[in-house]
């Protein structure tokens, strides 16, 4: 199965692409749905359920994006804890989450058993732990602000792992699951009732009329509402400067001792660890994660696997790391999700973005405020996830940090040809953005020696794009736009590649 970076996640192997079964007709839908992740089929099957006409547009394939590499913690409660929710949204917007993620979470389980879904769903407590007295006044924050958004916590005297702390947080009816076998059963359902799923093509833009009419590098195609559940939207958006794009790595090992967690256990380190027990074909793998950064600011990205093996060697007996992979989520400026009107646009075209490290939960949410939105008009979380609010307090110290780098990052200018015999002393392996004189170009050498120069210009919005040694691809730091060593668009925002440069003939 296909996903978008170099190395494979515990859910790729072994799985072939998924294979859409019905026949395209171009015709008009109701909905069209841009995106086959968790959040487009999720949300694509609601609606054909309703009796909506449905077609859901994928640039790759279905699980192409973070939902391929994603670690599946099924949670209600967020990496923003609801004690900041209440600070920033008040006690009512935090109930209000609560009790969104919780109908998110009977959804998904609801899925699982309706359709008897082999995707190795279970129901088990999560655990939140510090080894320190400031976290420890954290974690009663936490637990406090939790309790007053309505799910029950308690303290635990003890974790399902062999670490150190001092305090621990537990919440119970949290669950896991495989996303990829979860979200192609639901594929599946999807087909079986009508709905259309089209891969390999890519919505490169769209006239926002009465009817939607989307340009596409296969054909063009109109529906009455659009939605964009493509982790990030197309085109240049005020989203765009409200969601900040990360990197995050996962390890699934398997332990000498066997003696792998019965829970979902995190630390409050920023960024934070993460560890998880999950069978995939009957083989059991924990899953660890962490060393978060922001997308492009970290040249040696294996540097951060590393990190995180020796974290996860220091507690564990650790026979084998089977998998390591990394991916991307979008961190919204004020921590709330952003789900509705997608800003700038007719009332009927939606967005699902800014989940952060939650879009199990977030994706589910979505699904169900879009599809109450276009069914009924209306939504009772409407305003809470509004795309379009204004929230000059909350995180508007984030929101400046984060898009110091769009402005700073602009950058102009033609390839200057002297520089290219310079990077021709490129190792194989290595890659480089090189600036001189204004002129730029981003070059690869593969493992073969062969150079792959680019515009180092994103297309999305002209940053430049900085090379990411673990899943060897080009990546935007501004708005995470990602692009193989040839230029191709591996994640939007950017619906256009990197201009190609052609070395011979500069040299
Ligand atoms: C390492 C990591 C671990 C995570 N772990 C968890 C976790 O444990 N629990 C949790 O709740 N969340 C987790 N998350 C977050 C979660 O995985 C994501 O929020 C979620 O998978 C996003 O799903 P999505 O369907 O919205 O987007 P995606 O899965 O990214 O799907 C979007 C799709 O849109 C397609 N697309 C994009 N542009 C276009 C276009 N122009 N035309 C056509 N198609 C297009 C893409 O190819 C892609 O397939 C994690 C994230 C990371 C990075």
């Amino acid at each position: 199965m296909q996903r978008d970076g170099a190395c494979t996640s515990l859910w790729q192997q072994d799985v072939p692409d998924y294979q859409p079964k019905n026949e395209f007709r171009n015709e008009l839908f109701d909905v069209i749905i841009v995106g086959a992740g968790i959040t487009g089929i999720t949300l694509a099957l609601l609606l054909q359920k309703q009796g909506k006409k449905c077609a859901v547009i994928e640039a790759h394939k279905l699980c192409y994006g973070t939902t391929g590499g994603t670690t599946a913690h099924i949670n209600t409660i967020f990496d923003n804890p609801y004690s900041q929710v209440i600070k920033d949204f008040g006690e009512s917007g935090a109930q209000q989450l609560a009790k969104a993620a919780g109908n998110a979470v009977a959804l998904l389980e609801q899925n699982v058993k309706q359709y008897n879904i082999d995707c190795e769903f279970r129901k088990l407590p999560a655990y939140v732990f510090s080894q320190n007295d400031e976290q420890s006044k954290q974690l009663d924050q936490i637990i406090d602000g939790t309790l007053k958004a309505g799910i029950e916590v308690s303290y635990s005297n003890d974790i399902p792992i062999p670490v150190p702390y001092e305090k621990v947080m537990v919440v119970r009816g949290q669950a896991q699951f495989n996303p990829v076998k979860y979200v192609f059963a639901l594929a599946k359902e999807y087909e079986s009732l009508g709905g259309i799923i089209i891969q390999n093509c890519r919505v490169e833009n769209f006239k926002d009329d009465e009817i939607k009419v989307l340009q596409t590098t296969q054909d063009e195609l109109s529906g009455k509402s659009l939605v964009f559940a493509t982790h990030i939207p197309i085109g240049i958006n005020l989203l765009h400067f409200r969601c900040a794009p990360y990197r995050s790595y996962a390890l699934a090992v398997k332990l000498g001792n066997n003696d792998y967690p019965d829970g979902l256990i995190y630390d409050l380190y920023d960024p934070y660890h993460y560890y998880r027990a999950q069978e995939v074909n009957g083989e059991l793998f924990m899953i660890a994660g962490g060393e978060d950064h922001k997308t492009g600011h970290n040249e040696n990205t294996q540097e951060c696997f590393r990190k995180l093996e020796a974290d996860v060697r220091r507690h564990f007996d650790v026979k084998e790391v089977s998998y390591k992979w990394s991916s991307q989520y979008y961190e919204p400026a004020d921590g709330m999700a952003y789900i509705g009107n997608l800003p700038g646009h007719s009332e009927n075209v939606y967005v699902a973005t800014g989940f952060s490290g939650n879009g199990m939960p977030y994706s589910h949410i979505s699904a169900l405020v879009i599809s109450d939105l276009i069914l009924r008009g209306n939504s009772e979380y409407k305003s809470l996830f509004n795309p379009n609010r204004i929230k000059p307090v909350a995180g508007f110290t984030n929101f400046i940090k984060e898009n110091a780098d769009v402005v700073g990052q602009l950058i102009s200018g033609v390839f200057s040809k002297e520089k290219l015999h310079e990077l021709a002393q490129l190792a194989p392996g290595e890659s480089k953005v090189f600036s001189v004189d204004g002129s730029s170009a981003a070059i690869h050498k593969d493992e073969n020696g062969k150079l792959h120069a680019v515009d180092p210009a994103c297309t999305h919005a002209k940053c430049t794009v900085s090379w990411n040694y673990a899943e060897q691809s080009w990546d935007c730091p501004c708005h995470g736009a990602r692009y193989s060593a040839d230029g191709e668009v591996i994640t939007g925002p950017a619906s256009k590649g990197l201009k190609p440069i052609n070395i011979e003939e500069k040299l």
